[in-house]
């Protein structure tokens, strides 16, 4: 609908501009018809006013030819030039210049010579040049002969003239020279105009030879020139049109050029024609001026429609872009505070110029300028030190096989120096075409908290674990990490056909001590112990356990029995030289254990073929828990077997496979206090 409104508008408008053309157009032919009328009708009002008046001059001429008695009077008066023949002919000239209001009469004879005249009693010469041949004319042929208006020195005006001839009978006696001025007489006849015009004007004109000879005068050519005469070649002129044969209303241009419409009238019985004219301009001016504005009305509205229409659809791409503009700002700062919130930024790394464009994010985290290039020099100088080889071979390796990168390192920031840790992933962008250039782009994230946060969970992490695997009131290992630790420690012997032994470890009469001394005591005493123990090893993979109440178990890897005993010997002489006091035990003074010692031998359980390499048959040896109960129950009996000879003792338990390897003491000699 609002596509084809525009269309319709056009349409409406273009059929109001044509239709308020046609009615003006309309009106412009009735308007010019009427004005050819009317200048039509002025023409010939004019031109028979003009016809009239010259009538009326040649009327004259033609009474007084006709009046012999004059013509008598003339000729006695030239033969005798007294009264009363003198009065006779001068009243005569005088009611004849009075009556028909002549500027001049003159009677002159028939060699021209002025004779006699009613203004000017004594005229002295002759007549000028064109009236002589006039006269000549006039007498040859017994008629008055017309001089056309002209200008001379005889007069100070233009003047019209006839010449009538005097006849006394046949014989020619003069003529009466009569004389208008035209500019009295005539011309006021062609001044007239119904309505007030600033450019009409009529002339008369007049054809001699090849030219037009504008007799009147003209509006626009000085009256002190000559009159003003246009060769027949300029057609386009009006008054030379006639002469051309065109008749009636006619288009051309003036003698100044402009655009006119003239109307030309024949004069009745003369050689004149009337050139009625008034410039197109003032006539047609207004017209047009309407025309064009009546036009400029429905123009106006396509063109406001247009513009309106345009505006509109400017407007609404306008509100449209704004929109996207403010939803791509509102994106852009969401992706931003996104961005700031989960310190990532984002970077391109052009290969050909080797500089990152980052983003204000990027620039953060590496501690460069924002918003300028940073070249590949400034960035290889934010590496850390330790893991800038790392890093760079990283990069070299994705940038060589345009695959992703994805790493972790440590930096130390442009600005302040810090240590900081950081992610980046990068995805490589090839160069598909003369205009795209290869780059790396991806985000960076500072992951420095995460990293410290990882850092101290896997510290707490290792503490916790070990925290379970301690005992919490002697702080030794506790029975999980004993019972792991002789798994590990078994196929580890396994492996290497070491053997491994164990001992076990009992407080003497310790339900006496805490008894006597209290369980706090008891618990203290605990603790010594089990330092004094814990002191007693040192080599890599020995390891002191509480196995539970007052008994501690020792394990002792790739320990024969001998260097088992030799310990838990020294152990037993630790315990003793703490000097703890305990006189609830009868005949003892202070605080013993009593020790058990096993020791297993993976090569010993196999039969004597096998022995070599324990690793090669260790499928056909107990596996881990068995061993270890066999373990635990060998050095408990020999525990047993200490406090039954009387505690603070080492007593070893042979095996059960083989017996005890020498040199350790006898059983007999373990059973004596050590
Ligand atoms: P024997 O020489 O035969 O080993 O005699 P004994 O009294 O040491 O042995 P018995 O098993 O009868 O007593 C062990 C005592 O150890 C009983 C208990 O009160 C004490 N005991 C076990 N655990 C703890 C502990 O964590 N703290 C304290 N204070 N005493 C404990
Ligand atoms: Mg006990
Ligand atoms: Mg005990």
């Amino acid at each position: 609908m609002w596509k084809v409104l525009p269309l319709l508008a056009l349409l409406v408008l273009g059929g109001m501009a044509w239709s308020i053309k046609s009615l003006y157009q309309e009106r412009e032919n009735r308007f010019r018809h009427q004005l050819e009328w009317e200048l039509q009708a002025i023409s010939q009002l004019q031109a028979k006013s003009v016809a009239e008046w010259r009538e009326r001059r040649l009327s004259d001429a033609a009474a007084l030819s006709d009046d012999t008695l004059f013509a008598h009077a003339v000729a006695r008066w030239f033969q005798t030039p007294a009264e009363p023949q003198a009065s006779e002919v001068l009243n005569r000239l005088r009611i004849l210049q009075e009556r028909a209001r002549y500027t001049a009469v003159y009677l002159v004879d028939t060699q021209g010579h002025l004779r006699q005249s009613p203004g000017d009693p004594a005229p002295q010469g002759r007549l000028p040049e064109p009236e002589m041949q006039a006269l000549q004319s006039a007498l040859a042929q017994a008629q008055a002969t017309v001089v056309e208006p002209r200008r001379d020195a005889v007069f100070a005006f233009p003047f019209f003239g006839l010449l009538t001839p005097l006849f006394d009978g046949v014989e020619p006696v003069g003529a009466v020279w009569l004389v208008s001025d035209v500019r009295t007489t005539l011309y006021p006849l062609l001044e007239y105009w119904p309505t007030p015009s600033k450019t009409a004007e009529s002339a008369l004109v007049q054809r001699e030879g090849d030219e037009i000879v504008f007799l009147s005068p003209l509006r626009h050519h000085s009256d002190a020139l000559p009159p003003l005469r246009l060769p027949l070649t300029q057609n386009d002129n009006p008054a030379v049109q006639v002469a051309h044969g065109e008749r009636g209303i006619l288009y051309g241009r003036d003698y100044r050029g402009e655009e006119v419409l003239a109307m030309v009238s024949t004069v009745t019985d003369s050689p004149w024609l009337l050139v009625s004219k008034v410039d197109v301009a003032e006539v047609f001016g207004p017209m047009r001026t309407q025309e064009w504005l009546a036009l400029s009305l429905p123009v106006s509205l396509v063109l406001l429609f247009a513009g309106f229409v345009a505006g509109h659809w400017q407007w609404r791409a306008w509100r449209r872009e704004r929109a996207l503009k403010t939803e791509l700002e509102h994106n852009m700062r969401w992706l931003e505070n996104g961005q700031k919130a989960a310190s990532i930024g984002y970077f391109a790394y052009d290969v050909s110029s080797q500089e990152f464009l980052m983003s204000g994010m990027a620039s953060q985290i590496y501690g460069v300028p924002p918003e300028r290039r940073t070249t590949l020099r400034q960035w290889v100088g934010t590496l850390h030190p330790d893991d800038r080889e790392q890093v760079l071979a990283a990069h070299e390796q994705a940038m060589a096989g345009h695959t992703a990168l994805r790493t972790q390192y440590r930096i130390r920031r442009a600005n302040d120096k810090q240590v900081r840790w950081v992610q980046v992933w990068g995805e490589f962008e090839a160069q598909t075409d003369p205009d795209h250039v290869a780059r790396m782009t991806g985000t960076v994230q500072d992951i420095t908290e995460r990293k410290h946060a990882e850092q101290q969970l896997a510290h707490y992490r290792a503490a916790l674990e070990a925290q379970v695997r301690l005992d919490p009131l002697t702080h030794v290992a506790n029975r999980l990490a004993l019972d792991e630790a002789v798994t590990r420690e078994w196929h580890r012997a396994l492996r290497s056909g070491a053997p491994l032994s164990l001992l076990m470890i009992d407080v003497d009469h310790f339900k006496a001590y805490n008894d006597h001394y209290g369980h706090v005591a008891g618990d203290h005493c605990l603790q010594q112990v089990a330092q004094a123990l814990s002191n007693a090893v040192g080599r890599e993979g020995e390891l002191v356990a509480r196995y539970g109440g007052e008994e501690f178990a020792v394990l002792l890897p790739d320990t024969d029995v001998a260097k088992a005993l030799a310990l838990a010997h020294r152990m037993g002489d630790a315990v003793r030289s703490l000097g703890i006091e305990h006189l609830a035990a009868e005949g003892r003074a202070h605080v013993t254990v009593s020790i058990g010692v096993a020791c297993i031998h993976p090569a010993l359980l196999l039969p004597p073929a096998a022995r070599a390499d324990t690793a090669q048959n260790a499928a056909a040896l107990p596996g881990a828990t068995e061993v270890a109960q066999a373990l635990f129950e060998q050095a408990d009996t020999a525990l047993y077997n200490a406090k039954k000879a009387g505690r603070d003792r080492v007593m070893a338990c042979p095996s059960p496979q083989e017996p005890l390897p020498g040199p350790t003491r006898t059983a007999a000699e373990s059973q004596e206090p050590v």
